[in-house]
C-alpha cells in the first residue's frame, strides 16, 4: 500500500497511453517546419491549452519546465535578476520547500535580503507579519500554497491582494495543492505559480510555471529561444503531453476526489488520535490538503516506525523525501515551535485519488501496534519519566539529534 504520494505518484495508465506515440511515430522536433515537427508543435500547443485551462490561465501564460524545482528557481531568480536595479528584498515563509528555500539562500550570497516569515503553531503565516515586512525595496513575495510535509494551506488570496496593493510580484508554489483543491490563478491573485507533473500521476521531469501576462523575468536557460525565449531547449514533448493529460484528469475529478480523500483523511485523524496515546496532528486541522496528514508520536523515532510499517507493506514517510536521509530535525516541524525531540516521532501519510483499497482501521491498528512496540523497547518511554530529559541526557536541545 503506497501512502507516500506527496513524494511522487504512479503514472496513470491513460497518461502513459497518451505519451507513447511521442517516443516513436511522433518524434519530431516542434521547432521544425515539416509535417513531423508541426505535429509535435500541435501536441505542445494542445498541452499548453489543457494546462492553462486547469488553472484558469491563458495558454500564453504557461512555460513548460523540467518540474517544480525548476519552476520555483525560474520564478524566483528570474524576478530577482530582472528587478535587481529596483530592489533586492524578497519575502518568504520559513516552511518553504527546499526548491524555494535554497534558491533564496543562493540569492542571499548575491547580496539579496530575504525576510523569512514565521508560522504559528498550525503552520500558517500571519498577515500582519507580512504587512510589516514589506519595504520599498521588496520586489517579490514567494509563499507556498500547500505544504508538502504537514499539508497546511496558506491564505494565498489575501497575500496576493496585499502584494497587488503594494505593487510587489507574488509567486506561489502550488505543486502540492494542484489537483487536490481548486487552483485558480485569478482567484488566488498570483503573478507566478509553480506546478509539477509527477505529484499528479503524470511523468517525472516535467512541470510548468504560470507567468501572468505582462510579468517579465530573466531566463535561466539560454539557447534556441523555445518557450517564448524564457526556457530554451527542445521541449520534452512526451512528458508535456503526459503532464497535460494528467492535468485534464485531475481537473475533471477534482470535486469527487477531494470529497473522497478528505473523508479518508478525517477518519484517519480521528482514529489515530483516539487510538494512540500521546499522538498529535501536525499542522492545521481545517486548512489542510485533503490527501495529507502528519502525526507526531512522542518518544519514538519516526525512522523506526517507517521501517516497521514497511515490513507490513505500508509505504509512508517521516516528512519530505528531500530531508529524510539526514538526521536533522525537520525545519518545517521545528518552525511550528515544536521541541526538536518531539519532531523525530513524525509520520506523514499522503494519498492519491488513485489510492484504492485503503482500509483505515487495518492501518491504524498496524500503526498502533508499531508505536506500542517501539515505546516498549525504548528506555525513553516511561510514563513516569520525563523522556525528553532522558533522550537528551538531561541537556535539552543538546543531544545528537537536537
Ligand atoms: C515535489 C515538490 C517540488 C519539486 O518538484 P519536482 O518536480 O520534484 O522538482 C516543489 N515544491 C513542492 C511543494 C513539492 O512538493
Amino acid at each position: 500500500m503506497y501512502l507516500d504520494n506527496s513524494a511522487t505518484t504512479q503514472v496513470n495508465e491513460e497518461v502513459l497511453k497518451e505519451m507513447e506515440p511521442f517516443f516513436r511515430e511522433e518524434f519530431g522536433n516542434p521547432s521544425t517546419l515539416y509535417g513531423l515537427g508541426r505535429s509535435s508543435k500541435n501536441a505542445l500547443n494542445q498541452a499548453r491549452e489543457k494546462v492553462a485551462h486547469a488553472i484558469n490561465a491563458d495558454a500564453g501564460e504557461i512555460i513548460f519546465t523540467s518540474g517544480g524545482s525548476e519552476s520555483d528557481n525560474l520564478a524566483i531568480k528570474g524576478i530577482a535578476f530582472k528587478l535587481r536595479n529596483k530592489g533586492k528584498h524578497i519575502i518568504t515563509s520559513n516552511i518553504e520547500h527546499p526548491a524555494v528555500k535554497n534558491t533564496l539562500h543562493f540569492l542571499e550570497k548575491l547580496d539579496y535580503e530575504v525576510s523569512y516569515l514565521p508560522v504559528d503553531e498550525n503552520g500558517i503565516i500571519k498577515i500582519e507579519d507580512l504587512k510589516e515586512s514589506i519595504k520599498d525595496e521588496t520586489i517579490l513575495i514567494t509563499i507556498m500554497h500547500g505544504n508538502n510535509e504537514i499539508g497546511t494551506i496558506q491564505p494565498i488570496e489575501e497575500i496576493g491582494k496585499i502584494a497587488r496593493e503594494n505593487n510587489i510580484i507574488f509567486h506561489t508554489d502550488a505543486v502540492q495543492t494542484f489537483g487536490k483543491i481548486d487552483v485558480d490563478v485569478e482567484k488566488l491573485n498570483v503573478d507566478l505559480l509553480s506546478l509539477s507533473s509527477h505529484k499528479i500521476n503524470g511523468p517525472k521531469g516535467v512541470g510548468a510555471l504560470y507567468i501572468k501576462k505582462g510579468i517579465r523575468l530573466e531566463p535561466l536557460i539560454h539557447g534556441g529561444g523555445q518557450e517564448n525565449g524564457i526556457r530554451s531547449g527542445t521541449e520534452n514533448v512526451a512528458g508535456i503531453v503526459g503532464f497535460a493529460k494528467a492535468c485534464e484528469i485531475v481537473s475533471q475529478n477534482l470535486d469527487s476526489n477531494s470529497k473522497k480523500l478528505s473523508a479518508i483523511r478525517d477518519e484517519l485523524i480521528e482514529k489515530i488520535l483516539s487510538t494512540i496515546p500521546e499522538s498529535y496532528l501536525n499542522g492545521d486541522r481545517e486548512k489542510r490538503l485533503p490527501n495529507l496528514v502528519n502525526f507526531r508520536f512522542n518518544a519514538i523515532e519516526g525512522e523506526s516506525l517507517i521501517l516497521l510499517l514497511d515490513a507490513k507493506d505500508y509505504q509512508t514517510s517521516t516528512g519530505s523525501a528531500c530531508s529524510s536521509n539526514t538526521l536533522e530535525a525537520s525545519p518545517v516541524l521545528t518552525a511550528l515551535g515544536l521541541d526538536p525531540v518531539d519532531v523525530h516521532g513524525s509520520l506523514r501519510i499522503s494519498l492519491s485519488p488513485e489510492t484504492d483499497d485503503f482500509n483505515v482501521d487495518d492501518f491504524v491498528s498496524v500503526v498502533s501496534d508499531a508505536v506500542s512496540r517501539l515505546r516498549e523497547m525504548s528506555p525513553l518511554w516511561n510514563q513516569d519519566t520525563d523522556y525528553k530529559a532522558v533522550m537528551c541526557n538531561g541537556k535539552r536541545n543538546r543531544c545528537r539529534r537536537c
